[in-house]
């Protein structure tokens, strides 16, 4: 029986994907034995947190192409830069330390504005040798062994900056004991992860990755850390168009007070799931009967945008058969099929050469109107965008009804 990433509980199975493929794992043409594995969204009846159930094992997940790589947002990182600048008993000589190149444009900032001494801690000092490894293979390292062998090469860190991995951990409970024991004692932990409480509201399917094992809302990782013996200072939230982000500033010491219970806010969490549970299928429906009627109508569908968003959104809504390809101009994808689906990955000529009626977008919401702008042929010969995010102000209709 799987349990509960933070409290131990059995899990209550939510929603199960069947077995999915590795959203990373392009494939050079279809393959009828592409690697799966099941993917169950499960819930904790105790505490509500959203997760997998048997999270994906970590070799499967890092990606065999060596130019994979995942940006996440920095416009809030001046912001948490000042506020890290002004915690109490850190200053320009704490060793502030961080695990990956998500970290990176932090210790960059810090460094600019006095803080001599950063370490971001290389893949090879912690042992990965792969290349191409990334989250899923860093999560998979962290030990106490580990945490005591980078103590031994140099100081014990005062601030650890750790952006999008607490929810790529196959283990958070890991992932926690190995950051306490390699920062000093009353150090400060910055764990950065994406808010899914929107996303889950808005039946965001997308969102729902096997490289993301638990999906945290404010409240859920508000309650993550007590059970682990250290202390939430504070929860701060960064609004963005796709998912907010959430940052937990964490103290290496046991908390002082028991954790006190929040009224009604086990019931959000689990009205959140049901309610993702239930808008499941309805939702494909919706979605696969709009893109038949365009079919039925002569015309297509395409999908713009080669990522693991597009996989999840196509393959977890079952609209393999009603999309004709992918449009992507990055050149290391073109030729290359999408996990799942397997569909074809061809550049945006493709988009003025077959005129579909429709084209969806899954590219980063902040990158849809430079696509659109860069497309106005597309669209002025009687093509149509359209988003696959709820919260895009050109989401398609279908997300919203
Ligand atoms: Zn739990």
């Amino acid at each position: 029986m799987s349990r509960c990433q933070i409290c131990a509980s059995p899990l209550q199975s939510l929603i199960d994907f069947g077995p999915q493929p590795v959203c990373n794992r392009y494939l050079a043409a279809p393959d009828r034995n592409e690697f799966h594995h099941p993917l169950i969204l499960a819930q904790c009846a105790s505490d509500g947190l959203l997760q997998l159930a048997r999270p994906w094992p970590s070799d499967e997940v890092r990606p065999r192409l060596e130019w994979i790589s995942y940006k996440e947002p920095e416009r809030h990182l001046d912001d948490l830069c000042e506020r890290i600048a002004a915690l109490p008993g850190v200053g320009s000589d704490t060793l502030i330390a961080g695990l990956s190149y998500k970290d990176e444009p932090v210790l960059t900032r810090l460094e600019r504005s006095g803080f001599s001494k950063t370490w971001n801690v290389r893949l090879d000092e912690l042992g990965i040798l792969e290349p191409g490894s990334g989250m899923e293979s860093i999560q998979n390292v962290l030990s106490l062994e580990l945490a005591g062998k980078l103590r031994d090469h140099r100081e014990a860190p005062g601030v650890i900056v750790v952006r999008h991995l607490l929810e790529h951990s196959n283990s958070v409970a890991r992932t926690l004991e190995f950051l306490k024991a390699w920062a000093r004692p009353g150090g400060i932990f910055i764990l950065e992860v994406p808010d899914s409480e929107q996303t889950f509201r808005d039946l965001d399917f997308g969102t729902v990755w096997e490289e993301h094992v638990c999906y945290f809302t404010e409240c859920t990782m508000g309650r993550a850390f007590h059970p682990y013996e250290t202390s939430l200072l504070e929860v701060i939230r960064y609004p963005y168009t796709l998912e907010d982000c959430l940052i937990a500033i964490v103290a290496n010491r046991p908390p002082q007070t028991a954790l006190s219970p929040v009224n009604g806010a086990l019931e959000k969490e689990l009205v959140l799931g049901a309610g993702f549970k239930k808008g499941w299928q309805p939702l494909g429906i919706r979605c696969r009967e709009a893109l038949d009627s365009i079919r039925q109508n002569g015309g297509s569908t395409v999908i713009f945008g080669a990522g693991h968003r597009a996989a999840t959104f196509i393959n977890l809504l079952g609209l393999e058969k009603l999309i004709t390809c992918v449009i992507d101009d990055d050149p290391r994808k073109a030729g290359l099929h999408l996990p799942g689906c397997q569909l074809p990955i061809v550049p945006s000529a493709r988009l003025h050469a077959e005129r579909p009626a429709l084209c969806l977008l899954a590219a980063s919401p902040d990158s849809e109107k430079v696509i659109m702008e860069k497309n106005k042929d597309y669209t002025n010969n009687g093509g149509r965008f359209a988003s696959i995010y709820p919260r895009s102000p050109i989401a398609w209709a279908q997300l919203r009804a």
